[in-house]
């Protein structure tokens, strides 16, 4: 079987780290690269990942890029929102690649974007490919991992989520958005202006686990407040002094006929350790059984982005058509 040709279009953090996984498999080839940064266009992949050369060149146009390495899936890792990823999906839709985006909000695009949502799915059925949203958080922990764990149930009465995480990796964006370094009046200004913003993806969660467990919601309600720091945090990006914001509280109910019917918590904190948390993902699901999980400490966010992606790869090649879900595919699985 011949290798499936990857091109990976965002080369940051992420997209850097699904470039290196794809590298080490078999199974897949990478055959270039697309970003805009001016100091990676025409250079080896391997100079930028500091390793030998791979043959997989950068490109700032996407086009050319299709042009010259003839890619069989792309994985798009530039940003978060439908509206904002929505142009370049078209363009890599209209030349029948099959794409895998990390963008938050496109775990399940219905959720805010409905009339996008629907259009991709139009678009990517008319060219025979498929398109999937993935990555960490939305796309497993809070939300296919838990319909995962519904397998068993016999009825479910309640459904709580939560990751408590350590944010200290990420750099200046992250901050900026999650109000880390803030003093708890300038948290509440950026909270009311859009400035911070906390975690993205707890409608696109909530929904994919309430529609694919048929439970019609009434409505998705969010929740965010400062995590007030009571010791001094440092990280590579940010000084939180004590008094000032570590994180963000971040809580999304489900609600229907007036009572919350799927819960999910993600306080994002840089140093939590330095208040004795611990991270972890857990999930609880009352009815018949009741079940617990807990996954002490948290998957790691940016390895975990990583694997996903590229380990729907083969998933994705062998669907059929359209706007998939990682509800809509077989069970995720790593490629050896
Ligand atoms: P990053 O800022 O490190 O990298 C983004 C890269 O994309 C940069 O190199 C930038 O130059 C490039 N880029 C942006 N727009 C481009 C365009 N139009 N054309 C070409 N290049 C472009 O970000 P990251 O940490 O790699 O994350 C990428 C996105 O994925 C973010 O929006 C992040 O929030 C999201 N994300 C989602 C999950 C998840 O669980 N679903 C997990 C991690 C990150």
């Amino acid at each position: 079987m011949a290798a499936v040709k990857v091109l990976q279009w965002g080369f940051g953090a992420m997209g850097s780290g699904m470039a290196k996984l794809v590298l080490e498999k078999k199974t897949l080839e990478l055959c270039g690269v697309v970003d805009m940064r001016e100091d990676y266009i025409g250079k080896d992949a391997g100079d930028i990942l500091k390793r030998e050369k791979t043959g997989a060149m950068i490109y700032n146009n996407f086009e050319e890029a299709v042009e010259k390495t003839s890619p069989d899936l792309v994985i798009l890792a530039t940003g978060s929102f439908t509206k904002e990823v929505y142009p370049d999906l078209e363009r890599i839709i209209n030349k029948k690649i099959d794409v895998i985006t990390i963008a938050e909000e496109m775990a399940y695009p219905w959720a805010q974007e409905k009339e996008l949502a629907n259009k991709i799915d139009d678009l990517a059925k008319a060219n025979d490919v498929t398109v999937l949203g993935t990555g960490i958080n939305p796309g497993f922990v809070l939300d296919a991992l838990v319909i995962m764990m519904t397998g068993v149930s016999h009825n479910i009465e309640y459904i709580e989520a939560s990751r408590i995480n350590d944010l200290s990796p990420f750099g200046p964006t992250v901050m900026r958005t999650q109000g880390v370094g803030t003093t708890p009046e300038e948290f509440a200004k950026g909270l009311e202006n859009g400035d911070i913003v906390g975690h993205i993806g707890f409608p696109e969660s909530i929904h994919m686990v309430a529609n694919t467990l048929g439970i019609e919601l009434d409505e998705v309600k969010q929740e965010r407040e400062p995590i007030i720091s009571n010791v001094y945090r440092e990280t590579p990006y940010v000084k939180v002094e004590k008094g000032m914001v570590a994180g963000c509280r971040h809580i999304g109910y489900g609600i229907k006929d007036g009572n919350t019917v799927i819960k999910m918590i993600h306080p994002q904190q840089v140093l939590p350790e330095l208040e004795d948390i611990n991270t972890g993902d857990y999930i609880t699901i009352k009815g018949t059984p009741e079940i617990n999980l807990s996954i002490k400490p948290e998957i790691p966010g940016g390895i975990g982005t990583m694997g996903m992606a590229v380990n729907m790869i083969h998933l994705v090649k062998e669907s059929g058509s359209g706007l998939k879900t990682m509800a809509d595919l077989p069970i995720p699985r790593m490629i050896r």
